[in-house]
């Protein structure tokens, strides 16, 4: 697939001078520029809808303010995600960063080195400390010209107590693919949807086919993978395409070069229904039963989810008994039951 080029650039004045904000405009030269002063001000006098679309399509660089690493209340202790970029260029309809900032345009924080200092600081004092990155950007989509695999490389080879993930739905691999011996505490991780659920809903992302195609790449070049089938969607034909789905993963993929299988389902904050209402009225998943989860969130009935993730893990055992299965943001009664249980 094309990477696609933002159709503009916004900088904002403070970080003109910085490398990387000249390593970016070289690398999407020629490409329309405007200075800004706060790049959280970009779109703002648009209403929302159209702000969402449209602001997408093109890319800020700014200074971060604020925490680069964040832990919450469900993580384990050494556990972050990271904000070195925030949002995203592809549009999924589920994708909760449609609410989560007050911007709508994929932003990348250029004072990298600051960046850089704040992981070292964690790889130096905590024992295992594992980062996540990808849970407020896709991980890679920008990969090409922030080149920011290629420092995190450097630096997790010198520290290997650390673990980072990269979690993406892009083909933009080309940088970590280039490294040569990949350190083993890298891990690029896909989030896969059936080609119907990709096509319909997962809007300018890439599609199932290419997503895999990507993973096994990075496979053959030594990587461990993490597989992401989060959310399932329910629908007519959810189970066959799933089903399929999980049988090509692991027809295409090395099933000994995978570091995990994660399942969810859709969980969907009030602001996130909202805003899906707004803009995609028509998507199948709010004419679904959904009921406020423990958490707050909507989600499917506990026994739909139960038998989701039961159908889907005797999928996966039919093909591969020793893989780890987690299971994405569940209570610990669905895992029981999942696991343990005996829901009839
Ligand atoms: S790829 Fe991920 S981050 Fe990007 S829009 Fe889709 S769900 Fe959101």
């Amino acid at each position: 697939m094309m990477i696609q080029k933002p159709d503009k650039l916004y900088i904002e004045e403070k970080v003109k001078y910085y490398p990387l904000t000249e390593k970016i405009i070289c690398k999407l030269a020629p490409i329309s520029v405007e200075f800004v002063d706060d790049y959280r001000k970009i779109g703002e006098e648009k209403p929302f809808p159209q702000r969402a679309a449209e602001d997408k399509n093109s890319l800020a660089l700014g200074e971060k303010k604020g925490e680069v690493l964040k832990s919450v209340g469900r993580m384990k202790d050494g556990e972050y995600y990271l904000f070195h970029e925030i949002d995203c260029m592809y549009d999924c309809e589920y994708c909760y960063l449609q609410y989560y900032f007050p911007t709508k345009i994929p932003v990348i924080f250029v004072n990298r080195d600051e960046v850089l200092k704040k992981i070292e600081e964690v790889l130096k004092t905590h024992p295992h400390p594992y980062f996540h990155v990808g849970e407020v950007c896709d991980a890679l989509a920008f990969d090409h010209i922030t080149e920011f695999s290629l420092d995190i490389c450097g630096l997790f080879s010198e520290y290997e107590n650390g673990i980072i993930e990269f979690r993406t739905k892009s083909t933009n691999i080309s940088n970590i693919t280039s490294i040569k011996n990949p350190p083993k505490n890298i891990i690029p991780s896909w989030t896969f949807s059936p080609e119907r659920v990709a096509k319909s809903i997962e809007h300018k992302s890439p599609s199932f086919k290419e997503r895999l195609l990507a993973a096994k790449e990075c496979q053959e070049a030594g990587y461990t993978v993490g597989v992401r089938l989060d959310p399932v969607i329910l629908y007519d034909s959810w189970e066959r395409d799933y089903k399929d789905m999980v049988e090509e993963l692991f027809s295409v993929l090395d099933s000994r070069k995978i570091d995990y299988i994660s399942l969810g389902t859709i969980k969907l904050h009030k602001l996130l229904v909202e805003a899906m209402r707004e803009r995609f009225p028509e998507n199948q998943i709010l004419l679904d039963e959904l009921v406020p989860s423990v958490d707050g969130k909507y989600k499917y009935l506990k026994f739909k989810r139960v038998d989701v993730y039961r159908k889907m893990i005797s999928w996966i055992r039919t093909l591969n008994n020793n893989l780890e299965i987690k299971l994405s943001m569940e209570s610990k009664e669905i895992k029981d039951l999942v696991f343990n249980g005996f829901y009839a």
